[in-house]
């Protein structure tokens, strides 16, 4: 791998479209327009368009007219343009990264593997769309038949995070265009670059005009209340913010909107004393460093027998001060810059409070001077019950660890927490595998594997981080109303 040129990065942002897409037209914002940043030097990349909540109201609009068509499109049609997309994706995979890289931050070699995590949602749903099934029954009684049909939801407000700037969005995107929706996309003010490529490439894959609409802005309340009030939409699907999601939440409550709400996370990384520690290790360090620490299934805190503790804390914190910090675009670099000022402050804080209440830095535990938004790879040890860092989504570098004594004690303190996305667990003991998944309460357990993140599997929480799922054939269910008819004979 080489340093990427300033005229490549230049290529690479001149192909991306600035504009809003409506109705199959790219459009300018009616606020004008606004400047994302490069985390990593904390300098502007380029401006984009700025929606008013009339744009957004022109764009529901368009959804609307088109989701009549939409729906009644060929399946297997819906599927081959998702299929198009997926394949120029995977031919477009370095240009694509590195625009993600500038946007976010992340080092190149994880971009890219989130253009092809992302990608892989695409292809998964081209195979789900024409896998879309009813029933047939004889009615008990013998008399008449149910007739059950399922038929797409209509049009859907898409709305993401700005920590994975493409996967957030085609995890949507994907079944909703498989199901035969129409949608409303708004993705995050701070990385809306990589969902406006992603438009381009459904566009000129042959998305008929008006299926998908891309929303950017700056006012994302006042742009997105108006659709969310609208009667004509269906569906809210948001990945963001528990604190925001709940806020969405009581405002779709007027029209009853289906929702699927993908919230935060404070997953618990259990090490057990059976279980082989490099192992160990080398999975905390994926589900821990994976996007910088920021991401809903980072591993916030670790709970490790008491027996193997020190060692693990040790090996971690020397993993974690060997990985490369800088600019993500960088030869050899493993760890990017926060997305901004204020997460870098959060982290800050967090980490300031854990040591004043007595956790040993064994690494880091400052952020970087200078241009950007580092922080370095930070590993606690000794981490007491009532530090922040505990109770709070971290998102960001930082690697608390605590002893337990047994089994029952790390199950009580992995599950005192609001949050139930995910939780990891290392075991070599079969029995206590199982039984350990089974008392969790999370939506989903990485057994003696850092991540857990699949097209083929159904990504999603409970408690605090929300309810719906992403992926697998549950992902498509959430874009498809059930509709029952009774036959009399
Ligand atoms: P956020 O602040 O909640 O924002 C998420 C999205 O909601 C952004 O597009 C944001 O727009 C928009 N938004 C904010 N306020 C809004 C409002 N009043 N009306 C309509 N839209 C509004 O979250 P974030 O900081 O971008 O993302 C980090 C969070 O996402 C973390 O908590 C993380 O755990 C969670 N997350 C969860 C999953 C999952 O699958 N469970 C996956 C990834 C991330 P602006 O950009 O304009 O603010």
């Amino acid at each position: 791998m080489t340093t990427i040129t300033a005229s490549e990065e230049q290529r690479v942002l001149d192909n991306v479209p600035k504009r809003l897409y409506i109705g199959g037209e790219w459009r300018d914002g009616s606020k004008g327009t606004f400047s994302v940043e490069d985390p990593a030097i904390g300098e502007p990349l380029c401006e984009i368009a700025d929606a008013s909540a009339d744009d957004a109201k022109a764009a529901l609009d368009a959804a609307v007219e088109a989701g009549a068509h939409w729906s009644q499109h060929p399946p297997r049609e819906r599927g081959e343009i998702l299929r198009r997309a997926f394949e120029a994706i995977i031919a477009r995979e370095d240009e694509l990264a590195l625009l993600m890289t500038l946007e976010m931050g992340k080092p190149l070699k994880e971009s890219k593997a989130e253009v092809a995590y992302g990608a892989e949602f695409l292809r998964w749903f081209s195979e789900q769309a024409v896998r879309i099934e009813g029933r047939y029954a004889v009615a008990p009684n013998g008399q008449g038949r149910l007739l059950t049909m399922q038929q797409p939801v209509g049009p859907c407000l898409l709305i993401t995070p700005w920590n994975f700037p493409l996967a957030m969005g085609t995890r949507k995107i994907g079944p909703a265009i498989a199901a035969g929706c129409t949608m409303v996309v708004k993705p995050a003010q701070l990385t809306p670059l990589s969902m406006l490529a992603l438009a381009k490439i459904l566009e000129d894959a042959g998305l008929p005009s008006g299926v998908l609409n891309l929303v950017s802005a700056t006012s994302s309340g006042e742009t997105m209340g108006p659709l969310i009030a609208d009667p004509r939409l269906r569906k809210l699907s948001f990945t963001g913010s528990t604190e925001v999601g709940k806020k969405l939440m009581e405002q779709a409550s007027d029209n009853l909107l289906r929702l699927s709400m993908e919230l935060g996370g404070n997953a618990p990384f259990i090490v057990f004393d059976d279980a082989d520690v490099d192992d160990a290790v080398q999975g905390a360090l994926i589900a821990k460093m994976r996007n910088i620490g920021e991401a809903c299934t980072a591993a916030n805190r670790f709970h490790v027998a008491e027996s193997i503790a020190g060692p693990f804390a040790e090996k971690l914190a020397e993993k974690l001060g060997a990985m490369k910090v800088g600019r993500g675009t960088e030869d050899g670099v493993d760890v990017g810059p926060l997305i901004d000022q204020s997460q870098r402050s959060k982290v800050t804080e967090l980490v300031d409070d854990a040591v004043g209440r007595g956790a040993r830095p064994l690494v880091g535990g400052h952020a970087r001077e200078g241009a950007g938004y580092f922080y370095d790879p930070t590993v606690l040890a000794d981490v007491p019950d009532d530090a922040n860092l505990l109770r709070e989504e971290i998102f960001g570098p930082v690697a608390p660890v605590r002893a337990f004594d047994d089994e029952d004690e790390a199950i009580a303190a992995a599950n005192a927490t609001e949050y139930g996305l995910v939780a990891y667990v290392y075991t070599s003991n079969f029995k206590r595998a199982l039984r350990v998944c089974e008392r969790l309460e999370t939506g989903m357990v990485g057994l003696n594997q850092g991540m857990v993140s699949n097209a083929a599997a159904p990504f999603g929480g409970i408690k605090q981080s929300g309810f719906g799922r992403e992926g697998g054939p549950e992902g498509i269910q959430e874009y498809l109303e059930t509709k029952y008819v009774a036959v009399n004979l």
